[in-house]
């Protein structure tokens, strides 16, 4: 039951992450291959953003400039894109559609009149993939699993090498998310053994607030970190492959993508 692919074993930091979430809703997913009841608004405004800033920085690195009209029409396809037919998009708090999109167009424009402020970076990857080996925290015994994921952007930022991370968020970062979230912690493993040579990870988040805004914050992570990480996954593996399931209720349920199938599953 683990993660899997034809060519090897993998698991992603988001994987990892939905089962700390929420248990059941990884069986649901990614065991049992339940289909979507609906696509959330923030997925799609999310996946949206992030296509248009990946074209902003790939016309950035040609060395032109990306003019706010490319950045919104990439948007305005990904938004289609990314609603498959006959599946309905779930707002929050029954905002209407439009809204959102509308929301993601302000979001985009607050963006392109603030970026050009960071002088001095240089898009050297964008959407770059990486699958990397996994060792045993005590024993250094190297797993079957491998992890996967995708590095939004590594620049050069006035001669530092960063990793950039794109985020949409309600609000500003606080400092226990900017401390504790896996995901730098894995793209800097990531970066250290594909010899990418990121001295430390920059998030970059558009808030999705009613005035947009744009929280950079730089954060890096100890070796400490780094084991704790490994020790993360491979708790997360074994009881994934003890079978292990459980429903967590809170707020992801809200948005929740298996929200019947897991009622049918307790008998609600
Ligand atoms: S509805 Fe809630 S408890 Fe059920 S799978 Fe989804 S997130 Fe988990």
């Amino acid at each position: 039951m683990m993660p899997s692919r034809e060519d090897g074993l993998y698991v992603s930091v988001s994987q990892i992450k939905t089962y700390l979430r929420c248990p059941r809703q990884y069986e649901l997913h990614y065991v049992l291959g339940e289909p979507a009841e609906h696509v959330a608004s923030a997925l799609l405004l999310g996946t949206a953003v992030h296509a248009a800033l990946g074209a902003y920085y790939t016309v950035l690195r040609d060395g032109l400039s990306a003019p706010l009209e490319m950045v919104l029409e990439v948007f305005a396809g990904a938004w289609i894109a990314g609603q498959p037919a006959g599946l309905p998009v779930l707002t929050e708090d029954g905002e209407p559609l439009t809204a959102v999109e509308q929301l993601g167009r302000r979001m985009l424009k607050v963006f392109h009149s603030r970026q050009p402020r960071l002088t001095g970076l240089r898009p050297v990857l964008i959407e770059s993939p990486f699958a990397i080996e996994l060792h045993h925290p005590e024993t250094g015994e190297l797993l079957d699993e491998r992890m996967i994921g995708v590095i939004d952007l590594v620049a050069d930022i006035d001669g530092r090498r960063m990793i950039i991370e794109h985020k949409t968020a309600a609000r500003r970062y606080g400092r226990d998310q900017l401390d504790h979230d896996l995901q730098p912690t894995a793209y800097l493993i990531a970066s250290r053994v594909l010899g990418l040579g990121a001295e430390g990870l920059a998030y970059q988040i558009i808030t999705k607030t009613a005035e947009p805004a744009i929280q950079h914050a730089e954060v890096n992570r100890t070796v400490q970190q780094e084991r704790e990480l490994m020790m993360t996954v491979l708790g997360v593996l074994r009881a994934i492959d003890a079978g292990v399931f459980y429903p967590v209720r809170g707020w992801q349920c809200r948005t929740c993508a298996h929200r019947q199938a897991c009622d049918r599953r307790t008998g609600r």
